[in-house]
């Protein structure tokens, strides 16, 4: 089927157009400079930008894919999780669009999406598999034993995400928003072993308990503590050596979990997504360890890890060949939709 997909749920205006597993069109308008004074996402601004961008972006995706909106199948859309506001505006969108034109529509989940938006870049993703997706919103770990239908969360961040802790250790190094390509950029040459920053629950006791469980709070705070320190005693600060400590730390701990999930389930198979996983250091461990282990990773293109209408379409095309029904009108943005919720609100036969 050709399915339209529509994502707000952050600072990502994203429309995409897929035909099946084939992808005709992921137009993506970020409103990200606009929070970069804030140094976050600032959930009104996003919600306001959506609004601007969503008409033009779904007509550059139409354009992109060189089709009308009548040569269109379905429409899906993220229903959760993510900031309300934004959700609203895509929600809203698509509802307007399926009443409009008569199609069906399909309201999903945004992190499954993000699984989903891998089959659009390699042959079809083999069951049961770990998927790792670490963004600025989220730091998750799943296991997907089916992608329409059995999704389950073994573990998240019980504080800050991943890319959070990026954001906010850029802004105590001094270097602009977002913080991620800021700390690659600069931690080249810098030495990860220089400084040993904590590593959140990895530690025996709290092992079992959060055993896929993350937490970046008390090493964003650990490194605020040593470049302050630092500062006080007048010492230069060795930017390079804090960003590359920084960094391996954040990196061994998603990775030491990620593949120990792998390990615990018997599942030889690893899949990341979110916009972390364009961090070099994630990349290069990942496939170190996946050799060492016998992983098969997948790592679709960034164009596709980050936020973006094409995986929501990719995911709605798929729920569609399973013979899933529609969406029905009833369901609104669920700022905290969990996992297990791959479709919302569909309709009983
Ligand atoms: P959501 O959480 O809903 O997916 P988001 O806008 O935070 O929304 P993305 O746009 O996928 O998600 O990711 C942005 C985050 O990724 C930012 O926190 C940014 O710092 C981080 N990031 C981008 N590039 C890198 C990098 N090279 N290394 C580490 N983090 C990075
Ligand atoms: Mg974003
Ligand atoms: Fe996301």
């Amino acid at each position: 089927p050709v399915v339209l997909g529509i994502e707000t749920s952050c600072d990502e205006t994203g429309v995409g157009i897929v035909r099946g597993q084939t992808l005709l069109a992921n137009v993506i308008a970020s409103s990200m400079d606009e929070h970069a004074r804030y140094g976050g996402v600032v959930p009104e601004v996003a919600a306001r930008a959506h609004l601007e961008a969503m008409n033009p972006t779904l007509q550059a995706a139409l354009d992109e894919a060189g089709i009308g909106l009548d040569e269109i199948d379905a429409i899906a859309v993220t229903s959760g999780p993510g900031l309300s506001g934004a959700l609203m505006v895509g929600v809203g969108a698509a509802k307007a669009l399926s009443v409009a034109t008569g199609k069906p529509l399909y309201a999903v989940n945004h992190l499954v999406g993000h699984v989903g938006a891998d089959v659009l870049a390699a042959d079809s993703l083999e069951y049961p598999t770990i998927a790792l997706l670490v963004s600025g919103g989220h730091t998750s770990l799943l296991l997907v034993r089916d992608l329409v239908g059995d999704v389950e969360l073994l573990g998240e961040t019980i504080d800050d995400a991943a890319g959070e802790a990026f954001d906010k250790v850029a802004r105590v190094l001094g270097l602009p928003y977002p913080g991620g390509p800021q700390i690659d950029r600069v931690a080249v040459g810098g030495d990860p072993k220089a400084i040993h920053f904590p590593r959140g629950l990895m530690h025996a006791k709290d092992a079992e308990k959060h055993r896929y469980d993350f937490s970046f709070s008390g090493l964003k705070t650990a490194v605020a503590r040593w470049v302050e320190r630092a500062g006080d005693a007048g010492d230069e600060i060795p930017v390079a050596d804090v960003a590359a400590s920084f960094r391996e730390a954040v990196v061994d701990v998603l990775l030491t979990k990620a593949f120990r999930a792998c390990a615990d389930h018997g599942i030889p198979r690893l899949l990341l997504g979110g916009g972390v996983v364009a961090n070099a250091r994630v990349r290069e461990v990942a496939a170190e360890r996946a050799a060492a282990q016998g992983v098969t990773l997948r790592i679709p293109p960034l164009s596709l890890c980050t936020d973006n209408g094409a995986m929501i379409a990719a995911l709605g095309a798929q729920l569609i060949t399973a013979g899933h029904r529609p969406s029905g009108l009833g369901f609104g943005a669920d700022s905290t939709l969990p996992v297990t919720e791959i479709q919302v609100d569909e309709r009983p036969f």
